[in-house]
């Protein structure tokens, strides 16, 4: 067996390269999803925690990272799902948020674990005009996480990630 030559830094910089499933504009180490990564005697481990359990795109996810890996040379890739502690919208990286904007999704509000208070804030801010004279249209989306609001600026619907 072969102790794998790269360093873990080298991992987390391909694994930029997997988009997350869902949003193509963000990876999934943007997304806060990848965990760990570490290396062991003969290959590779990455931890990650899928952004909703069940989720149908964590089994493609998982493959985008082994196939990334195996693009290094490394064939002995595990890739293991941590549910505990389940993943927040706080982990996604500002940098993400930034790009969750400019793909017209309004990211989600930093909360801090207080998610009650966002449930109060009850506001979007739209990420054409940056307004936040929205109203909630719905509370659910194309996909379970993801809420379609409304702007009276721009007079046009938009979808905000979902607190979590
Ligand atoms: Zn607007």
């Amino acid at each position: 067996m072969n102790k794998p030559t790269v360093t873990q830094e080298e991992i987390w910089q391909a694994l930029q390269d997997v988009k997350d499933p869902e949003i193509p504009v963000v990876s999934i180490v943007e997304m806060g999803i990848v965990r760990e990564v570490s290396l062991t005697d003969n290959g590779v481990l990455v931890k990650m925690t899928p952004t909703f359990s069940g989720c149908p795109a964590l089994e493609v996810m998982k493959n985008d990272i082994i196939e990334r890996i195996h693009q290094m040379g490394i064939q002995n890739v595990q890739v293991e799902t941590v549910l505990d502690p389940p993943w927040t919208s706080d982990w996604i990286t500002d940098e993400a948020r930034e790009k969750l904007r400019q793909f017209g999704l309004a990211p989600p509000p930093k909360h801090g674990g207080n998610l009650v208070s966002v449930a109060f804030l009850d506001v979007a801010i739209c990420p054409r005009c940056g307004s936040t004279n929205t109203v909630i249209k719905n509370t659910f989306g194309p996909t379970l996480c993801r809420t379609i609001w409304y702007c009276n600026d721009c007079q046009d619907a938009f979808e905000q990630f979902k607190p979590l």
